[in-house]
C-alpha cells in the first residue's frame, strides 16, 4: 500500500485469518497497523495485491459491492467509540444493521440482544453521555457484533480507557472469542498482545513475526 508522495505504508504483506481465531496485530506507531486494518476492513484498497473476505476477492468489486460485503461480514471497533450522541445505546447498536437487510421491526430486538451479550442489558435506553468510557466501548462492540460479522476488527480498543476498564474490555473480547467470534485486535501494547494466542508483528510496513502459542513462526 503506497500513499501519495511515495510513502510505502505496507510492503509485501500476506496475512490470512481463519474462522474462530483471535490475533493481535502489533507494532510501534507508524509501522502500518492502521493501514493494514483499513485494507483488511475494505475501507481502503491496496495499491497492488488482493483482499479476500469470506472467499470473495473484493479487489474485483465496485465500491458499492465492497460496501455490501463489508456490511455483511465485518465489524469495526475504534479507540474513540464513535457513538452518536443523540441516540440511545440500543439505537446506536441498531445503526449496525442499517445496511444488513434486516427489517426495521427486528432491529430493536437484535440491538437489545447484542447489548445483553456485552453486559449492558440494563443500559439500552441510556445515551452515550450517561455512560462511562468502558460502557461506551461496550456499546460500540455491540454495534460491531449485532450483524454477526465473520471478522471483528478492533483498532486500539482499550486506548482511551483506564487500566480497569481496558482489562474488562479485553476480558469481553476473550469471552466473545470463546463464543465463536473471530477477532483481529490492533494494539501497540505488548502486554495486551501477550495475552492472545497469535501475534502478528509489523515493522516499517512488513510483517516481521507471526507467532502462535505452541507454533513459533
Ligand atoms: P500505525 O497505525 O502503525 O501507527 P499507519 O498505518 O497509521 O501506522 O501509518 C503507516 C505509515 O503510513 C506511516 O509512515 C504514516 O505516516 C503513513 N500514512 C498513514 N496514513 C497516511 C495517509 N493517509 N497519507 C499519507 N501517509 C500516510
Amino acid at each position: 500500500m503506497a500513499y501519495g508522495a511515495g510513502v510505502r505504508a505496507l510492503d509485501g504483506v500476506s496475512l490470512s485469518v481463519s474462522e474462530g481465531e483471535i490475533l493481535a496485530i502489533t507494532g510501534p506507531s507508524g509501522s502500518g497497523k492502521s493501514t493494514l486494518l483499513n485494507i483488511m476492513g475494505t475501507l481502503d484498497r491496496p495499491t497492488s495485491g488482493t483482499v479476500e473476505v469470506n472467499g470473495v476477492d473484493v479487489s474485483r468489486l465496485t465500491d458499492r459491492e465492497v460496501a455490501a460485503v463489508r456490511a455483511r461480514n465485518l465489524g469495526f471497533v475504534f479507540q474513540q467509540f464513535h457513538l452518536t450522541d443523540g441516540l440511545t445505546a440500543a439505537e446506536n447498536v441498531a445503526t449496525g444493521l442499517l445496511y444488513a437487510g434486516v427489517s426495521r421491526r427486528r432491529r430493536p430486538l437484535l440491538a437489545r440482544e447484542a447489548l445483553a451479550r456485552v453486559g449492558l442489558a440494563h443500559r439500552t435506553g441510556h445515551r452515550p453521555a450517561m455512560l462511562s468510557g468502558g460502557e461506551r466501548q461496550r456499546v460500540a462492540i455491540a454495534r460491531a457484533l449485532v450483524n454477526e460479522p465473520a471478522l471483528l476488527l478492533a483498532d486500539e480498543p482499550t486506548g482511551a480507557l483506564d487500566t480497569t476498564n481496558g482489562a474488562a474490555i479485553l476480558g469481553l473480547f476473550h469471552r466473545l472469542h470463546a463464543e465463536g467470534t473471530t477477532i483481529a485486535l490492533i494494539t501497540h501494547d505488548r502486554a495486551i498482545a501477550a495475552q492472545l494466542p497469535r501475534r502478528v508483528e509489523i515493522l516499517d510496513g512488513r510483517i516481521v513475526t507471526d507467532t502462535r502459542i505452541g507454533h513459533p513462526a
